[in-house]
């Protein structure tokens, strides 16, 4: 048995559960990840990509050398080529002074909004503070947003338009203090396996009971006391249905509704037409199922509701999240231990990420970058100009790439995020990607859209740095390193330090600061001004973390939100609409395609499938219905292609009665079957997150030969 040098307890990079994780170190290398019992987060449970997934930080492909690209002369421009001879390794200072000439001339050229940057959910709190700050504060932009508008934006602006306050509620593992809680539109099995595992014991050990409303038959199901099977994209006429049940079985909470809501006349009046009976037109579930569902709810004594993107990832992701909202609103099941409103956050970091600022219309602590007060508070702490941050609204993620044309964004900083794998619509995102004047990748793996990059930067993993995430119960845990970085890597921090200085001095400016010594530092000035973050140092979260709003040094952090009152006071009903899915299944495309993660990967693959994880689960699989199969001759194993309006895969079919009659499921790692060339760009007006869960394709039967082969895949040529 290896003995270990050190074990360094750190936070997991994956899932926004944020599992704590030993890291057994010999001769500066991780040999064995294990947990301690005593977390209160994972009480020594790990899924598999928390114990095996890490070897990805020493693959041969890993970039631990700054690069620039070779001029269009010698080498030919963004050919999505993983190929090493299109690069020039050259020194950190090269690859800075190059990166802060070319960004600051475009700057000079092309003003703010010429400038734009992608933060990354998978980094800590710090490195994120410090990308948004030095967009904002040096360019002058609020053209700053991350992939949490591609998972869960719905969810956060219907959270901020119906409470204030965008967070999950309540803590995950109160879920034992449900008497009866939902989950929709979550594989939690695969998304967050330890959130599950809590789920089961709430069933198993402690008798509350579970309603599942997803399309698919996720392995919860098997738990579960009553599972909705809706159509994809039907969550509002399911749920206001339900709502319809409780107003008119007369299940409501009067007191909640008169002292904690308002808008709830309104909101009454346009329940009429919302029937179970109507709801089973339009989604397929049974009247009577949606009747139960509300009953069973209502009447509970602890109810919660948990979801995950199969909520949110549609154009109407915002209405969704509402209809939700209000059944929470209706019954009073929020403000108290075990009950709540909990949007299952998907990355390890997204929730600090958005605390952070990383996003268009909001500084850190989710202060509207339009506000005076707000913009004041934060030149003042960035030692700016009064009146010198812009207080226009920046782009978001999608609206960044579509923008990059002649007079839109020039130049694009992509700190470990990948949008040819993420955003939808991959071919247009593609030729998005090809009009950019100049883009800078920070990041370990050239992965898809680090190869359209200019100069690459090279940064360290999680288990190579210092500071923290904020996981999706809002505990703010340590990340520590356990090894020092490979080669010529850098932690995000210092990269970030560094160019900002050289940015601000050809500027000729001096402004705002930038010589940290440590991370610490950077989080104790974020923290002076997001008071939730308030009482939060590195010394009082050292075991356990604290969750936030922690607003003083005293503070033992708040596990449930709204015990008194909502941040924007009243909890406002909204009227909603029903809205059909942008693409509804027709003759042409006779299929609903819906997209989601499997347990074995993570996003885009940059980690996972260049870790030993990518052996348990090699290749891209489209889950179809045995019935559906049956119909188009395809049986498992068979290759087939599936294609939209927008592209086509070819990719092996899973023939199973995971999926439902007319549905089929992608994963969207695997960059060979990318899910995202089929997936539809068509946004939600008021949350701009793109409709990946629901759009019509066909499926044929293909060849063996047309199946592309990973490692092909990794030369980029095939979009
Ligand atoms: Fe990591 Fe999430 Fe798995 Fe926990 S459940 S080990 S945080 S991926």
């Amino acid at each position: 048995m290896i003995k270990p040098d050190r074990i360094v307890t750190t936070t997991c990079p994956y899932c926004g559960v944020g599992c704590n994780l030993e890291l057994h170190v010999k001769d500066d290398f991780i040999f064995k990840v294990t947990s301690p019992f005593d977390s209160p987060v994972n009480h020594g449970n790990l899924c598999v990509k928390g114990r095996f997934g890490y070897d990805y930080i020493y693959h041969p492909k890993r970039v631990t050398t700054p690069l620039i690209r070779k001029t269009k002369q010698e080498a030919g421009r963004r050919t999505q080529a993983f190929d090493l001879s299109e690069w020039r390794e050259v020194s950190w200072d090269e690859a800075l002074d190059y990166a802060a000439d070319r960004l600051v001339e475009i700057y000079k050229r092309g003003g703010s909004d010429a400038m734009a940057v992608y933060c990354c959910a998978k980094a800590t709190n710090e490195d994120n503070y410090l990308l948004q700050k030095m967009y904002r504060s040096i360019f002058r932009t609020n053209n700053v947003d991350h992939c949490t508008r591609l998972c869960h934006a719905g969810s956060v602006v219907a959270l901020q338009q119906a409470v204030g306050s965008s967070a999950m509620s309540n803590t995950a593992s109160q879920v034992i203090q449900n008497d009866v809680f939902i989950v929709t539109g979550s594989n939690t099995t695969e998304n967050h396996p330890i959130i599950s595992l809590q789920m089961k014991e709430a069933v198993q050990k402690h008798g509350a009971k579970m309603i599942v409303v997803d399309p698919r038959r996720i392995e919860l199901v098997d738990f579960a006391d009553l599972w909705l099977p809706l159509k994809p994209g039907t969550n509002v006429p399911v749920f206001t249905a339900m709502a319809y049940v409780i107003v008119t079985e007369n299940l409501v909470n009067h007191d909640f509704i008169n002292d904690r809501t308002e808008g709830y006349t309104e909101f009454l009046a346009s329940l009429e037409d919302f029937t179970p009976e109507y709801a089973e037109k339009i989604s397929g579930v049974p009247a009577e199922d949606i009747r139960k569902a509300a009953r069973m709810y209502a009447t509970a004594k602890n109810a919660a509701i948990y979801w995950g993107m199969g909520i949110s990832q549609l154009s109407h992701g915002t209405a969704s999240a509402l209809a939700l909202i209000h059944l929470a609103f209706l019954t009073g099941h929020i403000g108290r231990d075990g009950t709540g409103l909990n949007p299952l956050r998907g990355q390890n970091n997204v929730q600090g990420a958005s605390d952070m600022g990383a996003m268009p219309f909001h500084y850190p602590g989710y202060m509207r970058v339009d506000n005076e007060d707000n913009a004041a508070k934060w030149e003042k702490t960035w030692n700016i100009e009064a009146g010198g941050l812009s207080r226009k609204l920046g782009l978001t993620t999608t609206e960044i790439l579509s923008h990059a044309h002649e007079g839109g964004v020039r130049a694009l900083y992509i700190m470990g995020e990948n949008p040819m794998m993420s955003e939808p619509n991959l071919n247009e995102t593609r030729k998005h990607m090809e009009q950019l004047e100049f883009l800078v990748a920070q990041d370990i793996f050239i992965n898809e859209s680090g190869a359209f990059a200019d100069v690459f930067l090279p940064a360290t993993p999680f288990a190579e740095k210092d500071g923290t995430f904020s996981n999706t119960d809002r505990r703010v845990q340590r990340v520590r390193a356990a090894q020092k970085p490979r080669g010529q890597s850098r932690p995000d921090w210092q990269i970030i330090c560094d160019l900002a200085l050289r940015l601000e001095s050809r500027l000729g400016r001096v402004t705002a600061k930038w010589d940290y010594s440590n991370p610490e530092e950077i989080l104790r000035e974020m923290a002076g001004v997001n008071l939730d973050y308030a009482g939060i140092t590195y010394e009082r979260i050292d075991k356990v973390g604290l969750i936030y709003p922690v607003p003083n040094m005293n503070h033992p952090g708040t596990p449930t939100l709204f015990k008194d009152s909502f941040p924007r006071g009243r909890g406002k009903f909204h009227v909603l609409d029903y809205v059909p899915v942008m693409e509804e299944a027709d003759d042409e495309f006779p299929f609903i395609l819906t997209t989601g993660r499997v347990l074995e990967h993570w996003h885009g693959g940059t980690m996972t499938r260049n870790s030993a994880l990518n052996e348990a689960y090699p290749e891209a699989r489209v889950q179809m219905h045995p019935a559906d199969a049956e119909m188009h001759g395809i049986r498992d194993g068979d290759p087939v292609k599936v294609q939209s309006r927008r592209g086509e895969v070819v990719l092996r079919a899973t023939v199973t009665e995971k999926t439902t009659v007319g549905v089929v499921f992608i994963p969207f790692h695997f960059a060979e079957a990318a899910a995202n060339l089929l997936t539809n760009d068509a946004l939600d007006p008021q949350a701009k997150i793109p409709e990946f869960k629901a759009c019509a394709v066909q499926v044929f039967p293909a060849r063996e030969d047309e199946l592309a082969h990973p490692d092909v895949m990794l030369s980029r040529g095939r979009y």
